[in-house]
Formats: C-alpha cells, sequence, structure tokens
C-alpha cells in the first residue's frame, strides 16, 4: 500500500516553474531518496509536500486522502511532517521543551519522549540544555526528534546532513537506519551525499530541472544512470 502518491506536481516561484509535473509514490515503510542539483527543484517539491508552499497543478495524496489543499498544520496532523533544512528550533527553550510543544501539534500515537529518545540516543544527554547552545548534529537531532513527536506516517528530511561533521553525521545515519528497519515510518530524503542517498533508501529519484530525469529502485540503477540523469547529460 502506498504512504504518499503525488500525481502530475506543479509548483512554482512567481513565473519561475520549479517543479514540472512530477509523480510517484512510496510505500508504506518505504524510504525515497530525492536527487538532484542545485536548483533541480527538491525544496520546493518538499515544501509543497508538507504544505508551506502551494502547489499550481496536480495531487498529494497521503493514504489514499487528497491533502494538497490542507495547511500545513492539518497536513501535520494527518501524519507527515517535515524536517527543513536549516531546522529551525526555539533557540531559547530547552530541547525536552522544543520536543514536548512539537508533540502537541501532530497525531497521536506511541512516539512519546522515551521513545524519541530511545530512536535518537543523542538527545539523551542534552534533554535539559538551551538549545541555542547547541552543536549543528545536536540540532539536527533534535528537528528530527521534533518531527518525531508528531508521530509521522511519512517523514520528510531535507538534507539532514548539510553542515555536519562526519562523525555527527554517521550518528545521525545510525539512528536512521534503525528507523528504517523498523519499517513504521516512510521516509523522503534530501541527500546531497549522492552514494549515501542511493545506500540508505529504497528508491531513487532524480530530478532534473524540476521534471524527474529518472527513478526506480536504488539496488537496480546504475551509478552512472545516475549520474546522467543528475547532470543532464545523453
Ligand atoms: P538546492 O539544492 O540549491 O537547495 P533545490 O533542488 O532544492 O536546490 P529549489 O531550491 O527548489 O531547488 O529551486 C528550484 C528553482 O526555483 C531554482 O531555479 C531556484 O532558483 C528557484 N527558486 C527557489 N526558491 C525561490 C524563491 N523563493 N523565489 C524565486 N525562485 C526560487
Amino acid at each position: 500500500m502506498s504512504a504518499l502518491v503525488v500525481g502530475q506536481l506543479v509548483a512554482k516561484h512567481g513565473l519561475l516553474t520549479a517543479v514540472r509535473g512530477v509523480s510517484f509514490s512510496v510505500k508504506q515503510g518505504e524510504v525515497l531518496s530525492v536527487v538532484g542539483a542545485n536548483g533541480a527543484g527538491k525544496t520546493t517539491l518538499f515544501r509543497t509536500l508538507s504544505g508551506v508552499h502551494s502547489i499550481d497543478s496536480g495531487g498529494i495524496f497521503l493514504h489514499d486522502e487528497d491533502i494538497s489543499q490542507l495547511p500545513a498544520h492539518q497536513r501535520v496532523r494527518k501524519g507527515l511532517a517535515m524536517v527543513p533544512e536549516g531546522r529551525r528550533l526555539f533557540v531559547d527553550m530547552t530541547v525536552r521543551e522544543n520536543l514536548q510543544i512539537a508533540g502537541e501539534h501532530g497525531r497521536s500515537g506511541s512516539w512519546v519522549l522515551d521513545k524519541v529518545v530511545a530512536a535518537l540516543p543523542a538527545l539523551e544527554p542534552i534533554l535539559n540544555k538551551v538549545s541555542g547552545g547547541l552543536s549543528g548534529g545536536q540540532r539536527q537531532a533534535v528537528a528530527i526528534g521534533r518531527a518525531l513527536m508528531c508521530n509521522p506516517s511519512v517523514l520528510l528530511l531535507d538534507e539532514v546532513s548539510l553542515g555536519l561533521s562526519p562523525i555527527a553525521v554517521e550518528g545521525l545515519y545510525q539512528s536512521l537506519e534503525q528507523l528504517k528497519k523498523s519499517k513504521e515510518t516512510t521516509m523522503i530524503i534530501v541527500e546531497q551525499d549522492l552514494n549515501r542517498a542511493i545506500r540508505f533508501s529504497d528508491h531513487l529519484l532524480c530530478l532534473l530541472e524540476g521534471k524527474v530525469a529518472l527513478s526506480g529502485r536504488s539496488d537496480e540503477l546504475s551509478h552512472v544512470d545516475i549520474t546522467k540523469a543528475y547532470f543532464g547529460l545523453e
């Protein structure tokens, strides 16, 4: 069963069409990587899925329900949560407070504070720290924790490893691997590291100038084909 189905999505920035008829679906419990060069439309796509950018046409179906006209907060309540690039946190609040507030805005379900901390062990030692003083890796763990507190059935992760140290990235992906194994949460990720994107995901979608240039099972696509699609080479 598909957790998310996207059909012929079009999204614009003024006169510029950033997403040009993108279609894909993701099965429950699977991971889809969205890759593409700078400006390919990845962030715009994510923002239209989460509801912070409106669509011009097309459909977004979460568990068969058309959510494409719902405001962002209602999509979160229905189970679609996003970890945005840049991970905005309430910097004056502690990590625990950041997580608890997020929990008030999502669905009800099994993701409570203890379970989130177990899934993201980096959070345990910093629960009572003020978020403003955290390292990049710690802030990212909090941002993912906040999204999990909303009990998402589909989790959108935009550039989770951007600007993090290699050790922080490793730690983060260990947690995400566990999340993937549990099959509880469907994930759609944007990851700049192409090799990591291929390894971590079940399916890959490559965007080029707002269109799907290539899609398929990550273990069946050749590296050469992905690179060609990525750069728009013949
Ligand atoms: P990056 O990897 O650099 O974040 P991306 O694949 O996420 O790129 P988008 O940020 O979605 O791509 O950008 C797609 C297109 O839309 C680009 O041509 C970009 O210049 C344009 N664009 C993005 N945001 C805006 C905006 N706020 N106003 C006008 N044009 C925009």
